[in-house]
């Protein structure tokens, strides 16, 4: 994956159930849209203004703290509660989300959540590609060429596995709906001629080069465009600057006034929009004024200082999929009915392969190495008692590449069964004599296709060793823990919930609210 930039940030997910007394009702939908974009630190989604998620953008010292915590309530199997001020801490990120959810007038018992959130803008260089696998891989004369040993198939990536984007701008969800779209109309005109299904096999990547323009547009447009304002505008600046204000309590008056007049300002802006969806409900400079009265008195700067959101500038109409694949579905297709959804979905084929790592560690001794081997030796997949007795699970750890052969020498049996799926990884460090093509030149003498990670922050030095196929690079754990298949989930961290509601059904999807 390419990275464009990292931010951080917490959501905040609630619930508040829908005949609450009315000192428990939080803002009403118009307030909340005026809020949020009259500064880019607090951001709610919701699907009604009782249920959803308060995000908050952190600086990477505020996160650092906010995993620390958390990290340690999951340690000891504790869950979080907010609801009782004296038993949260009152640390600086506390403080944070507590300030967010007085904003929004969101009481801390109906917060069933805490999430923290890595918002890494990245995309895969490439979203198609023609795969080779072996039909028979037992068979010793192997031959690229042999189509009788090797089959091909096409891989597409769509969504979030193609790209990300700031989710503050929310268009995420329409990229990966625009992206499917796109990819459906490919495919539809590679099996059509003279308006009859004809497929022609195969069906080659060349016949996908402009499903991988759309994307490079699309991706061009979210993470270069417009929505990089966000991006390029972090939150560092403010807040550094709210840090160094804290302390002159006699500015606050003059921070307050300023903070009314951004959210007057705003409201004009939306009310001033033919779309707003709120013109028979007016917000009043009372409930204005209001907001900056409820919040506490280090909050107001801090607000009055969070640069507006710039919705205006990112409202274009984007990448549209009808200036690629200008196509009149209907003339082909019949629109489908909807089927109900399974919401239990099953795992992929992945994690029913065996999979045997071998893990190549160097000699010298670095406690974050151990601790991570020892963290996936632990983890359920290698541990749980396999149903059939013929699963594999294990991670095989050596010092040196020549160890490294040597073991694959002796486990060819195991590794040549069809079902195993064994992979090498080999972490990298720069004063080691060896290069990581050493590493995996003796991989690949007695294994030739094995997939190798290597996990290293020197991508320049590691270089030369990714020219060989099938060897990947990566310095996040997160991607090492996926490669050996303990992750099979989503990339976001699904965070804690909150002792008080942690007995409530989960809320329905969030969508934007402005
Ligand atoms: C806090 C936040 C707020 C956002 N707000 C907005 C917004 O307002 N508007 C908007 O348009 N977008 C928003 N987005 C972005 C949007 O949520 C994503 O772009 C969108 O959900 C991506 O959809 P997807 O199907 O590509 O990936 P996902 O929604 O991540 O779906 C991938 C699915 O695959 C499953 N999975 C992963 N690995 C495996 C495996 N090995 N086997 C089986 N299943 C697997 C996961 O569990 C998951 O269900 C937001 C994102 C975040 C994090």
């Amino acid at each position: 994956m390419i990275n464009e930039g990292v931010e951080y940030a917490c959501g905040v997910a609630y619930d508040i159930p829908d005949n609450v007394a009315s000192a428990d009702e939080p803002l009403h939908p118009a307030l909340n849209c005026i809020v949020t974009v009259s500064q880019a630190r607090y951001l709610v989604n919701t699907l009604s203004n009782h249920h959803g998620y308060l995000n908050i953008r952190l600086i990477q010292d505020e996160y650092a703290e906010l995993q620390d915590y958390l990290e340690g309530l999951q340690s000891r199997h504790e869950l979080l509660d907010l609801s009782d001020a004296s038993k949260s801490p009152g640390d600086l990120i506390w403080t944070i989300i507590r300030q967010g959810l007085d904003l929004f007038k969101i009481q801390t018992k109906y917060v069933r959540r805490i999430v923290p959130i890595e918002i890494n803008v990245r995309h895969a260089p490439v979203v198609v590609r023609e795969l080779c696998f072996e039909i028979n891989p037992t068979e010793q004369s192997a031959n690229y060429l042999d189509e009788r040993k090797y089959k091909k198939a096409l891989a597409f990536l769509v969504g979030d596995a193609a790209m990300n984007a700031h989710f503050w701008p929310g268009r995420g969800m329409n990229n990966g709906m625009k992206a499917a779209i796109a990819l459906a109309r490919n495919i539809l005109r590679s099996c059509t001629r003279n308006n009859s299904i004809e497929i022609h096999t195969p069906l080659r990547y060349l016949d996908f080069l402009d499903y991988e323009s759309f994307i490079a547009r699309l991706r061009a447009c979210e993470q270069q465009g417009r929505p990089l304002h966000v991006l390029t505008d972090p939150v560092d600046r403010y807040i550094n600057a709210f840090y160094s204000y804290i302390h002159l309590d006699h500015s606050c008056e003059n921070y307050k006034e300023k903070l009314i007049e951004k959210l007057k300002e705003s409201r004009t802006r939306l009310e001033d929009l033919s779309d707003w969806p709120h013109r028979s409900r007016p917000v009043t400079d009372d409930e204005l004024e209001d907001i900056s009265d409820r919040i506490s008195r280090q909050a107001v700067p801090q607000l009055t200082l969070a640069n507006p959101w710039p919705t205006r500038e990112m409202s274009d109409v984007g990448v549209r999929v009808e200036d690629i694949f200008p196509y009149d579905l209907t003339k082909f297709l019949p629109i489908p009915a909807p089927n109900v959804v399974n919401v239990n979905r099953s795992v992929t084929v992945a994690v029913h392969h065996r999979c045997v790592i071998l893990w190549i560690i160097g000699n010298e001794k670095i406690e974050l190495i151990d601790n991570l081997v020892q963290s996936i030796q632990k983890s359920a997949s290698f541990t749980k008692t396999p149903k059939n007795k013929d699963t594999v699970y294990e991670i095989n750890v050596v010092k040196t590449a020549e160890d490294a052969k040597e073991w694959i020498e002796s486990n060819q049996e195991l590794i040549r069964k069809t079902e195993i799926r064994f992979k090498v990884i080999t972490v990298w460090r720069i004063k080691d004599d060896q290069s990581a093509v050493d590493a995996i030149r003796a991989v690949r003498s007695v294994s030739p296709r094995v997939p190798v990670l290597i996990f290293t922050n020197k991508h320049e030095v590691i270089q030369p060793a990714l020219e060989f196929p099938n060897v990947l690079v990566t310095d996040a754990e997160y991607e090492l823990k996926e490669y050996a298949e303990i992750y099979q989930d989503t990339q976001w961290n699904p965070g804690r919930e909150v002792s008080s509601l942690a007995t409530l059904a989960s809320p329905g999807k969030y969508h934007r609210n402005i």
